[in-house]
């Protein structure tokens, strides 16, 4: 038996399914302007990652990679090195994780990332900016 969450009987199931009777999806002015948001999004150089930590899991040196990226962002998006470099020494320092300044660059972590990003260098420029 099918089991949908949410909903326990027929009716219930009938009621939901009725919100999408009338639905015409976006309109062609709507999707210009979430294709303008989304390249003004895409103009910001934030560093993809998802926090998945795969990459930890494979990491030799026990690298704090997803926490050095979440503070990297934090600068990016909003400019305050002081508050951004706290973040990391929490995300990366108070749970047990080296510093980015630490990798040794085996690029284990970078074979293993779904984002294909360049974990080596990213955590260099997280060291540069944030760690000197
Ligand atoms: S390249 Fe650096 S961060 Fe990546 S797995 Fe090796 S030591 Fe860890
Ligand atoms: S594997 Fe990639 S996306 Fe996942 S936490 Fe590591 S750097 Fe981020």
């Amino acid at each position: 038996m099918v089991v949908l969450s949410g909903m326990s009987t027929l009716e219930q199931m009938q009621d939901n399914i009725s919100y999408m009777r009338d639905f015409g999806g976006l309109t062609g002015a709507q999707r210009r302007i979430l294709a303008e948001a989304r390249a003004e999004l895409d103009r910001i150089p934030i560093i993809p990652c998802t926090t998945c930590n795969y990459c930890s899991k494979v990491c030799p040196g026990n690298i704090g990679i997803s926490g050095s990226f979440t503070a990297m962002n934090y600068y990016t998006l909003y400019g305050d090195k002081a508050a951004a470099a706290a973040q990391e020494t929490w995300l990366v320092g108070s749970h047990g994780k080296k510093s980015a300044g630490e990798c040794i660059k085996c690029g284990k972590c970078e074979q293993v990332c779904p984002q294909h990003i360049a974990i080596r260098a990213e955590l260099e420029k997280v060291s540069a900016a944030l760690l000197q």
